[in-house]
């Protein structure tokens, strides 16, 4: 994620801690939001189906998650966040349930037993956010209704508002979305869009898959009046870009721009990971942009030519999500603790994507500027990156000194061992999880060296270790 204005980077939050339902089951363990993901089972594949009705801003979904049960189960937890629950069956027979805040607790017919398969279906409806208290979704809203059509941003937690889910990085998996909307609109979602069925009533559903599996804050949703155009990148990797009708002409250049740095992030970081890439720019102005997975996320800002963090215009952010799908989705954070994993790597690349189009001395100018505005930042936002605590997730310090790490290192092994490294560690944990520490040590096996004196003074104390770029 980037979010636009300096100002919004210090927003502060409040969360509310929501009490721990008295299983022990709800919540995955996470140091910075313990609610948030459940125990006891590993989803698999979750079937979102919605009928969208956009005028009166409300849905109708079902939603079947296949998971698998890592202990015996005679209870178990989804996170849900508002809606009506019309009906919950696990492995086709009638379950009982109850709500409190984010914990969805249902109780199957016949208790579920270790390593077994089963099936959650959940029938729902309701307007998606209505009702639920912003202290309960930190930046991300979930699903977002704007003036004529809709986009999900959820990061960290507000998947939960849309559809019942385990709400964590750990549990990836697989997705289908059916999305049924009025003639008239366009879906825009995650992975390949594998068919549009016309309904009897007039309506059409678009079938989009992701095969390779998604972080539920990565999922997305977007739905509007949209002009698309399809590509292929190198030996066929499937590419589409969506804008506001009124936009089209800016497609070809979106298209051209994204190959261009696909070609660069490739020869730093390794082959794409995913199934597809691309980008849909929603009809509204955003002051963020998101990684979501296989389709980054805009506002219809990325084409007003509109600068960003001061530093450059749209391809900088454009750069930035498109390394998360490397780093922060194909490798997702094992807690969201881990938050340097994803920002402070997209915000480097993000500057080596500057160097490559702008040269180096235009990119150690703003690693001069980033060092002194870091400098200067109050003990509250001045974290350790290693900890950046709950409310600092998005905080300035994450992204330019967590992308200072990375250059210090570049300039204390050089470029060959440093893009070594990098592409080392995607590989390892591609489609899965990793800790700063799991990068630690990848870095270390990697180079053959010690880095623990240099990792302890940039990622687990406060005090600004020498400017990388100061000699
Ligand atoms: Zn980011």
């Amino acid at each position: 994620m980037v979010l636009k204005r300096r100002i919004v980077l210090f927003i502060i939050l409040s969360l509310c801690s929501i009490a721990f339902a008295q299983d022990g089951l709800g919540g995955i363990g996470d140091p910075y939001f313990p609610d948030f993901g459940n125990n006891g089972y590993d989803v698999q594949h979750y079937t979102i189906a919605l009928n969208v009705n956009m005028e009166e801003q409300t849905l109708n979904g079902t939603a079947m998650i296949e998971s698998l049960a890592t202990q015996d189960l005679s209870v178990f937890h989804l996170d849900f966040l508002g809606m009506s629950i019309k009906q919950i069956t696990v492995n086709n027979a009638a379950a009982t349930f109850e709500r409190d805040g984010r914990e969805l607790i249902i109780t199957p017919e016949t208790p579920l037993l270790e390593n077994q398969p089963f099936t959650v279906h959940v029938v729902y409806n309701g307007s998606p956010g209505k009702g639920v208290s912003s202290s309960n979704l930190p930046f991300g809203r979930g699903w977002t209704w704007i003036s004529d059509g809709v986009y999900v941003a959820s990061e960290p937690g507000g998947s939960a508002v849309w559809y019942p889910v385990n709400d964590h990085p750990l549990d990836k998996a697989t997705y289908t979305l059916q999305i049924t909307v009025p003639q008239d609109y366009t879906v825009a979602a995650n992975g390949l869009l594998q068919d549009v069925i016309s309904e009897s009533d007039g309506r059409q559903t678009y079938l989009w898959e992701a095969e390779n599996p998604i972080a539920s804050y990565l999922v997305t949703v977007n739905i509007g009046r949209f002009a698309m155009l399809e590509t292929v990148y190198g030996d066929g990797l499937p590419l589409r870009f969506f804008v506001p009708e009124r936009f089209a002409d800016e497609l070809p250049a979106l298209a051209d721009v994204t190959k261009e740095m696909l070609a660069f992030f490739e020869s730093v970081f390794g082959v794409y990971p995913l199934e597809a890439y691309g980008i849909v720019v929603v009809d509204a102005t955003l002051d963020f942009a998101l990684e979501t997975q296989t389709l980054s996320l805009f506002g219809r800002d990325l084409l007003a030519g509109d600068q960003w963090l001061g530093i450059g215009g749209a391809d900088i952010v454009m750069a930035h999500e498109l390394a998360h799908q490397w780093f922060g989705n194909s490798v997702s954070p094992a807690s969201w603790r881990d938050i340097w994993l994803n920002e402070g790597f997209a915000t480097f690349a993000q500057m080596l994507w500057l160097e490559y189009t702008q040269g180096t001395a235009e990119m150690n100018a703003i690693y001069d500027s980033w060092y002194d505005n870091i400098s200067y930042l109050s003990a509250s936002r001045n974290t350790p990156l290693a900890d950046p605590g709950d409310d600092n997730l998005f905080s300035i310090n994450v992204y330019l000194r967590g992308a200072l790490v990375l250059e210090a290192l570049r300039q204390e092994l050089g470029d060959e061992l440093l893009f070594a490294i990098l592409q080392a560690f995607h590989e390892t944990y591609r489609n899965g999880n990793a800790s700063i520490e799991d990068f630690i040590a990848t870095a270390e096996a990697v180079s053959g060296q010690s880095l623990t004196d240099f990792f302890t003074q940039w990622l687990y104390e406060r005090d600004l270790p020498l400017s990388p770029l100061s000699d």
